[in-house]
């Protein structure tokens, strides 16, 4: 791969890049090779499914990915359960490509700005392999996060302000010969390798579910899904498309509202979804209409009775991972989601403080 295309004005941009100078995302000119039937069947191994994404030289691995599928027939889904990752949450898929590239380009440091678990992945990832880390991280990360990323050899540095001057300052310390902006959006690397979840579920639903619910901040998990899914679908692995459905956190549900499934409230307890302007917002949107889905947000109550009860399941999940059983709830409650749907949430992570 030599190109990297950006989303929004279309120029070209050699792959040492990570973002387009309009601000946009970039994305590489195709996507991805078709992956059969025969060929999925036959993975065994995390290194099968992550080998289909990005090849060895270009990953670093801490044993990320092929995490369970469990089902819980009283909560009506299987959980993907990516607590079970490295430093418990799904980013450890994407972190192992993102720094792989970073390395392959030559990069020393990297930085990265995050609200917490994408930092705590990139720190580990970048530690794995040698490089030195600064996480950029909003004021409303929790201490807990912050210590976390710090105990992963990364350096923290609090922006004050909203959401993208954190973004500006590790873009801009992000520049020079030896360094690279290892951001978990803007590059395509880190979706890349969350591309794995969804050729997982296929694997371990043994077909593709009706439905896929995810959270969605910048999100990295419904494009991944997306993309994944389409591989399965263009090599006849999969017959049909499953719906996608993007969760929310009530008070900052930029894509919930393009779907009018936005609700009232100030879901701050969802902390790791707090993303106001996601970069790849257009793309996430296209995602889940195309797939025949729908966005959604939900109130903290709901929040907490679903982390509850996901807890209750033996399910470790923080509060943005269990808005996804509070997303089957509201649509379930609304007559949108069949009991007999088969259904897999993705736990995105397990974080609890
Ligand atoms: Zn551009």
């Amino acid at each position: 791969m030599d190109e990297l295309v950006c989303i929004d004005c279309g120029q070209a941009h050699p792959v040492e890049r990570s973002r387009c100078g309009c601000g946009g995302a970039l994305d590489p000119p195709d996507a991805g090779d078709a992956i059969g039937a025969d060929e999925l069947q036959a993975w065994a191994s995390r290194e099968d499914v992550f080998g289909a994404v990005a090849p060895a030289r270009r990953r670093i691995s801490l044993g990320e990915g092929w995490t369970p599928l469990v089902d819980v027939d009283e909560l009506g889904a299987s959980f993907k359960v990516e607590g079970a990752n490295p430093t418990g949450s799904f980013k450890d898929r994407g972190a192992s490509v993102l720094v792989g590239a970073a390395q392959a380009l030559g990069a020393r440091r990297v930085t990265e700005d995050s609200s917490g678990n994408a930092g705590a992945a990139v720190a580990a990832y970048a530690a794995h392999a040698g490089l030195s880390c600064t996480v950029f991280s909003p004021e409303h990360v929790t201490d807990a996060k912050r210590e976390r990323m710090r105990t992963l050899g990364a350096d923290v540095e609090v922006v004050e302000g909203p959401r993208r001057e954190v973004t500006e300052a590790a873009a801009e310390a992000g520049q020079g010969e030896d360094a690279y902006y290892a951001s978990h959006t803007y590059p395509p690397w880190f979706v890349q390798g969350c591309s794995t979840i969804a050729l997982e579920i296929v694997r371990q639903h043994e077909t593709a579910p009706d439905t896929v619910v995810a959270p969605a901040a910048m999100g990295s998990v419904v494009l991944g899904l997306q993309r994944g899914l389409a591989r399965l679908k263009a090599g006849g692995a999969i017959d049909a498309m499953p719906r996608l459905v993007a969760v929310q956190a009530a008070g900052i549900d930029p894509i919930a509202q393009r779907f009018d499934g936005d609700v009232d409230g100030d879901n701050r307890f969802a902390d790791g979804l707090l993303v106001p302007e996601p970069p790849r917002d257009e793309q996430i949107v296209e995602a889940l209409r195309s797939s025949g889905g729908t966005a959604l947000s939900v109130p903290e109550e709901a929040t907490r009775e679903a982390m509850a009860d996901l807890h209750a399941h033996g399910l470790l999940a923080e509060a943005s991972a269990a808005t996804t059983l509070a997303g089957i709830r509201r649509l379930r409650a609304e007559g949108r989601l069949d009991g007999d749907e088969s259904t897999v949430a993705v736990l995105t992570g397990a974080w609890t403080p």
